[in-house]
């Protein structure tokens, strides 16, 4: 069996995570979506409303889990017994971002073997930090973001 791990604050979730989140469902047997829980950030929703999405989003979609967890990734990783980190590529910035991070979490665990899916062209200029800002500046980011996320979004 085929597990991996799909990492990330998911603050908040967009469509870019959720087309990443379908097509890593397809790909293993097991896709356990990781929400960092970071005490240097302040999230924009909450833990607790992280997984409570995230659970509602894939509520359909049997071999997913989503679980919080703390400190190192491979650590995560060993404990969940998972064989691949899955993570997303929009453009060159995110592979020099992400390419050390492999290769440290690789050095960590040999058996920490990370996977990216290039994403899909129509989400590539979709991030979190950006539907924050727009947000912020009262701009729409209902093309962004799954419904129900747009919905929580609004009554911040
Ligand atoms: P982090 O806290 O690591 O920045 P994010 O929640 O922003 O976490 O991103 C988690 C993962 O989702 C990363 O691998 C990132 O490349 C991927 N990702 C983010 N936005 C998109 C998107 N629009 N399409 C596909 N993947 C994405």
């Amino acid at each position: 069996m085929k597990v991996a791990v799909y990492p990330g604050s998911f603050d908040p979730v967009t469509n870019g995570h959720m087309d990443l989140i379908k097509r890593g469902a397809g790909l293993f047997d097991k896709l356990i979506l990781g929400v960092l829980i970071n005490p240097q950030k302040h999230p924009l929703l909450s833990m607790e409303e992280r997984i409570d999405i995230l659970s509602e989003l894939t509520r359909e979609i049997s071999n997913i889990e989503v679980k919080a967890f703390q400190g190192l990734l491979v650590d995560f990783v060993e404990r969940e017994k998972a064989d691949v980190i899955l993570r997303g590529l929009r453009t060159s910035e995110d592979f020099a971002y992400e390419l050390p991070l492999a290769q440290a979490n690789y050095k960590m665990n040999r058996k920490a073997d990370t996977l990216f899916l290039a994403t899909a062209p129509e989400y590539s200029y979709i991030s979190s930090g950006g539907v924050k800002e727009i947000l912020h500046f009262g701009g729409d980011i209902k093309d962004m973001v799954p419904e129900v996320v747009y919905k929580r979004l609004l009554r911040l």
